[in-house]
């Protein structure tokens, strides 16, 4: 019933074996002091402000006059029009209309990945996020890499004129980087000539505040810009995004095939986390957020000059991108023995990105100093041939 080859593949997917590793390890060594920067995920609470508009909207549904059922597809307009004032004050001028809520950028992904015909190839910028290559499977959409180095921006030059399904994330997760304007520039223009459509993930725009592809001239005829309050607002669990989709997208047929879709498959974002993303988005939210932001940053600033004083090439962006001085075998195995550091393995990200760890910084808050000592005791480990 079921002739899915991705969905019956149980080929050790690395996140997976990651996982069974450490809980493993765990369970050996349940003293063993640990260090986390191997998730993605945020440890820190939400806003109190966030709090306390998710405890007036439970009281809204309460009452029979305030009382809400099924949201309607593209989110309240209270939701939207919270978005659109975010975007204001980064001076991007979206249009209510324009925005539609769901459940997360993952899902945002899944949704575009549905309504974009599978005959359309993927273009990935690689090492990359690795839901996008997993979507393609899914669909039996096929895939090419643009490579992106540590040292130059990826661009499409060479890449040939047709239509494309293009994944760019910027902020980058894993390598960091944040493409500048003319980078994104260069992406729309080859968009609008070979009919490709960009799925810009701005999943850690909050990094780079203020940050959207959406100004630039174009966009709105060739890319979605999907957000996210998962990592800048402590909303992973809570679930909350956007996809802002231009009216003239796909000659107008973008929107509709993405509402039909959406109506069919779900049933919308709860009026609680709309309420509660509507708090997060106002000023006292965003204050908010951009400490967290900051404190993430600073974290990674201290660590990533650790690092780079004793020479080590460490780029820093909403994580730290680490180039290990020699290939190493399980390097996830090594810094978990070494150090009890856990960390990403690069090679989990594809292509480019074998070499590498990945660090994040959402959990480290206070901890820098040893963090870094204890990369460096690991690192100095590993001895270029
Ligand atoms: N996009 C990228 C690049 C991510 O790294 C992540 C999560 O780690 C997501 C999207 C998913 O975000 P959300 O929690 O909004 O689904």
């Amino acid at each position: 019933m079921i002739d899915n080859e991705y969905l019956l593949d149980d080929r050790r997917y690395l996140f997976r074996q990651m996982a069974e590793t450490l809980r493993a390890f765990v369970r050996e060594n349940p003293d063993a002091d640990l260090l986390n920067m191997g998730v993605g995920d945020v440890v820190m609470p939400v806003a109190p402000v966030v709090a306390y508009a998710i405890r007036q909207a439970s009281y809204d549904l309460q009452s029979q006059l305030s009382f809400r059922g099924y949201p309607p597809t593209e989110g309240y307009d209270f939701a939207r029009e919270a978005v659109r004032r975010y975007y204001a004050d980064m001076g991007a001028a979206v249009r209510t209309e324009d925005i539609c809520i769901g459940a997360g950028a993952k899902d945002e992904l899944s949704v575009w990945n549905r309504v974009i015909d599978a005959d359309i190839p993927a273009l990935i910028v690689a090492p990359a996020y690795p839901v996008y290559v997993d979507n393609a499977r899914l669909v039996g959409r096929r895939v090419r890499f643009v490579r992106a180095s540590a040292d130059d921006y990826p661009v499409p030059d060479g890449v040939d004129r047709r239509p494309y399904l293009i994944y760019l994330c910027s902020p980058n997760n894993p390598t960091g980087q944040t493409y500048p304007t003319d980078v994104l520039r260069r992406w729309v223009q080859y968009a609008r000539e070979s009919n490709s459509i960009i799925l810009f993930d701005a999943a850690y725009a909050a990094f780079a505040y203020p940050y959207t592809i959406t100004s630039i001239e174009g966009a709105a005829e060739t890319c979605v810009e999907i957000g996210t309050l998962s990592k800048c607002a402590s909303f992973s669990g809570l679930r909350f995004g956007w996809s802002i989709i231009g009216e003239k997208l796909l000659g107008g047929t973008a929107r509709k095939a993405y509402l039909k879709y959406k109506s069919t498959a779900t049933n919308g974002v709860s009026y609680v986390v709309q309420r509660a993303a509507e708090s997060a988005l106002s000023g006292e939210g965003v204050r908010y957020a951009k400490g967290l932001i900051g404190g993430y940053k600073y974290s990674a600033k201290i660590i990533a000059e650790a690092l780079q004083r004793e020479g080590y090439d460490c780029r820093t962006g909403a994580y730290l991108w680490l180039k290990l001085p020699e290939k190493t075998e399980n390097p996830f195995e090594y810094f978990l023995q070494k150090s009890r550091v856990v960390v990403t393995d690069g090679a989990g990200f594809g292509e480019g990105g074998d070499g590498y760890v990945r660090l994040s910084v959402f959990s480290v808050g206070g901890r820098e100093e040893a963090a870094a000592a204890r990369l460096l005791t690991a690192l100095r480990g590993i001895q270029p041939r």
